[in-house]
């Protein structure tokens, strides 16, 4: 049976994600913005936390540990590369090693360019895939202290994963990120279509994260380095599809 996946927002835009294996109870949470929606999600859910899986170092993904693990003591995971300065790990992972929840088990993804060692979580057979601040609905991190072509190696990586793979990305940027993504490939009617969709969601206060990876292909620009409209639509035919990306990520940064 695959996982049970709850999203929840937390702080002004950041997401959260509870994983459970109802078989054998094991609760897994994906970053630590706020303890207190984390909290009452398990609390009302009736779930106990058995592991907390960190992305990246950044305060506003890993703040709410300790109040989270002062109610429910779980094995913390996350880099191997940002143990120095994530909050204590139980397990250091890389890219290549696994974890498991329950009877799932999750493959580490090295996903650098938002920060260096931020790692995405695969978990194949429930076709889920914890990405943060790397792959993002319709857009991608911002470059902190990564290179453009380690970013779109990382974003490579992500979009060779099955079709139907869904992404939980980190924040809800997705409408701001539709308004930059049309600037880059107007004639896209998968974005289009996409961008009224968005606008349906957010004026219910609905989330736009989690989103399936088919979609993210064909509508997210910084997925799109190597289409020839994105190519052509940036002046750069031809061009090394990295750089390209870089082009396009420059573009967002000043948009
Ligand atoms: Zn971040």
């Amino acid at each position: 049976m695959p996982l049970e996946i709850l999203t929840i927002p937390c702080l002004s835009d950041n997401y959260a994600f509870l994983a459970h294996d109802a078989e054998t109870g094991s609760t897994a949470l994906i970053d630590a913005p706020e303890a207190g929606p984390i909290l009452s999600a398990l609390s009302n859910k009736g779930w106990k936390l058995s592991h907390v899986l960190l992305t990246h170092h950044h305060w506003d993904h890993v703040d709410a540990l300790p109040d989270i693990l002062a109610v429910h003591p779980a094995k913390v995971i996350g880099a191997a590369a940002d143990a120095h300065r994530l909050p204590p790990l139980d397990q250091q992972v890389a890219e290549g090693d696994s974890v498991i929840i329950g009877n799932e088990t999750g493959q580490i993804i090295d996903v650098s360019g938002h920060t260096v060692g931020h790692i995405a979580y695969h978990f194949p057979d429930s076709a889920a895939v914890f990405t943060a601040d790397s792959l993002m609905a319709l857009g991608c991190g911002r470059l902190f202290e990564g290179t453009a072509p380690q970013m779109w190696e990382s974003l490579s990586k992500l979009a060779a994963l099955p079709d139907d793979t869904i992404v939980y990305s980190g924040h809800e940027y997705t409408q701001a990120n539709g308004r930059f993504a049309e600037t880059i490939e107007p004639e896209n009617a998968d974005l289009q279509a996409r961008i009224l969709d968005i606008a349906a969601a957010r004026a219910e206060n609905r989330p736009t994260v989690p989103s399936s990876l088919a979609l993210e292909r064909a509508t997210n620009p910084f997925l799109r380095a190597a289409e020839p409209a994105v190519q052509r639509n940036v002046g750069m035919q031809g061009a090394k599809p990295q750089d390209v990306f870089a082009e396009v990520r420059a573009r967002k940064d000043r948009f």
